[in-house]
């Protein structure tokens, strides 16, 4: 079986799973500054619980799967947990999101246990502007992780930015530019009412129509077709070897195709990013419940997925309400973005 359809049609087959709450970084716009409080070791899903999810979301249909955090590689072994995964029956795509604060040192271990493709957030190429947007983190540590990750193979190298007006938009052309030299996806993401401290407001937010605008100043881009392209929307500058991803949450979001739900750390099945609603799968897992159990919970939280979210209509109620509030309860650190 292929993916479960839910209450609208839509087939889901990729989970997210956040293997941990704790990150070696503080982003301004992820996390506030002292850090969130961590959750306790025991409330955090062990590996063995999390392949065991897994191996019966596989059984109904999920084919992707992505680890991430918090910091997926501050999470001691994480190799273990992918070799195991990438074993499961029916999982075709296994990838990682991380910092790249780690990655020279677990680039080849992760290649070696499995993993074929990686996602770098990279909010900044000025190292004084990293250090400032990650609360003191290393912008040489990831650099040279993007060089061990192509080393080992872990290709595409896909880059992750947020653009936040006043903060580093003025790099969208330099990180645009990146492309005309080296074959990696460089895919720009639209802010998401998730920050804390006030960072979030409509007036930091750039829609992807004005980044893609902004890119264009270094040269024209055309439509480039890429076999899996998830709900990015990529171009590519004349013969250059990479490509530029938009994806737009907020200004055109795609929920009519989401496929995804979300395991946090602590083992709540989220649905939709941009909803409260998760169900806890701990005390099954942790009670000796049967697999059909927890596959009655899996699909419960595929039929409860809401439609979608309307919080990029910026004549709505919603959009002004939001102007300078956050409007999720959890940091992403705390959901897995
Ligand atoms: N630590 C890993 C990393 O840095 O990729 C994985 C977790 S991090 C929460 C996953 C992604 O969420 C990062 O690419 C980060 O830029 C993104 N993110 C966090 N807060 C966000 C926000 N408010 N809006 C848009 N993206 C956000």
């Amino acid at each position: 079986m292929s993916g479960i359809k839910d209450s609208y049609q839509r087939t889901i087959d990729y989970l997210r799973v956040s293997i941990t709450d704790r990150c070696n970084l503080r982003c301004v716009y992820c996390m506030p500054s002292e850090g969130i409080i961590p959750l306790e070791h025991k409330e955090i899903l062990r590996y063995e619980e999390i392949i065991r999810v897994v191996r019966i979301a596989a059984g109904i249909g999920v084919r992707k799967v992505r680890i991430t955090g918090g910091e997926p590689l501050a999470r001691r072994n994480v190799t273990y947990l992918i070799s195991e995964l990438r074993n499961i029956e029916g999982i075709k795509d296994l990838s990682l999101t991380t910092n790249g604060i780690l990655l020279s040192r677990y680039a080849d271990k992760l290649s070696e246990a499995g993993l074929k493709r990686i996602n770098i957030s990279l909010d900044s190429l000025k190292p004084d502007r990293y250090k400032e947007i990650t609360r003191g983190g290393d912008l040489h540590h990831v650099l040279s992780g993007i060089e061990a990750a192509e080393k080992a193979g872990l290709t595409p190298i896909k880059i992750n930015m947020v653009p936040l007006r006043g903060i580093n938009s003025d790099e969208i052309e330099d990180f645009a530019r990146l492309t005309l030299k080296l074959p990696y996806q460089i895919r720009f993401i639209e802010f998401m009412p998730f920050g804390t401290e006030g960072l979030w407001s409509s007036e930091r937010f750039i829609s992807v129509e004005e980044i893609k605008s902004i890119a264009e100043g270094v040269g024209p881009l055309a439509p480039a077709k890429l076999k899996k392209s998830g709900p990015a929307q990529y171009f590519r500058f004349d013969n250059a070897p990479g490509v530029i991803g938009f994806i737009s949450p907020i200004s055109n979001h795609f929920c009519g195709e989401c496929n995804r739900l979300r395991l946090t750390a602590d083992g709540k099945l989220r649905p939709c990013l941009f909803s409260e609603t998760e169900i806890d799968l701990k005390p099954a897992l942790r009670g000796g419940a049967p697999d059909d159990e927890i596959e009655r919970l899996i699909k419960l939280s595929i039929e409860v997925k809401p439609k979608g979210h309307d919080i990029g209509h910026r004549n709505t109620e919603l959009w002004s309400l939001m102007k300078n509030k956050e409007c999720s309860k959890r940091p992403m650190s705390r959901i897995g973005g």
